[in-house]
């Protein structure tokens, strides 16, 4: 059987100038039956399009902070430099997939890009902003859970998990500020961010702010987020 192929957005190192990718993100989406492949960055329109048709659903990942200017905000000195590149591409992908309604995936950062494209603000800074004694950016290893998160009773994470509180790892410095009005919540943490999302006008698009690629071989909730992409795709 045919399996179902999901473009990855690349991670960019602006020391090496150079697109880079975490196996993790592939391994999770292997584990879950799909079969991943790592798109490229300085791809126009016409060839987004044609890469866009390659694939059977997206996984928005982890990376650089979303560049302010997208949610009409300057850059406070806190906000890390913004990846440009990244924003085009993965901008252009969502439009595609929302018209068409193609499973995609996003996490952390991808969780906050959607946000955004749907028109919703940012925390640039948390500690800052926000601050709170949860902590969000841990220490490695990644694979363990730092804070929980309640789950919104009835919502898409709920039904998939079975459990109304979930532990979870946690490496953000910013977060959702302003849910976009076409985003509903599906996770909070302690100190009340919205640490998950779906976008119920389509068929398959959810984001979480933590990151199940560092322990989806150990914890069933990671793996089970990878599956439900994959089982929509
Ligand atoms: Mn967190």
């Amino acid at each position: 059987m045919k399996k179902p192929v999901i473009g990855v957005i690349p991670l960019w190192d602006d020391e090496k100038s150079s697109i880079w990718m975490l196996p993790d993100y592939l391994d999770g989406l292997r584990a879950a039956g799909a079969l991943p492949v790592v798109l490229p960055l300085d791809v126009d329109g016409a060839d987004i399009r044609q890469l866009y048709s390659l694939c059977d659903g997206l996984l928005f990942t982890g990376g650089h902070d979303v560049a302010p200017a997208l949610y009409g905000q300057a850059p406070s000195p806190l906000c890390g430099i913004p990846c440009p590149r990244r924003d085009a591409l993965e901008s252009e992908l969502f439009r595609l997939a929302m018209a068409e309604g193609k499973p995609l995936l996003g996490i952390c950062r991808g969780l906050q890009l959607l946000n955004v494209l749907l028109g919703g603000t940012l925390y640039q800074d948390l500690p800052t902003e926000h601050p709170s004694p949860v902590p969000h950016v841990m220490k490695p290893p990644y694979d363990r859970p730092c804070h929980t998160v309640r789950l919104a009773e009835g919502g898409t994470l709920h039904r998939l998990l079975g459990q109304d509180e979930l532990g979870v790892n946690s490496y953000h410095h910013q977060a959702i500020r302003r849910l976009a009005p076409s985003l509903r919540a599906e996770a909070w943490s302690p100190d009340g961010l919205v640490e998950a999302a779906v976008c119920p006008e389509h068929p398959f698009l959810l984001a979480v702010q933590w990151h199940p690629e560092f322990c989806f071989w150990s914890d069933p909730a990671g793996a089970a987020i990878f599956r439900a992409l994959t089982e929509h795709c």
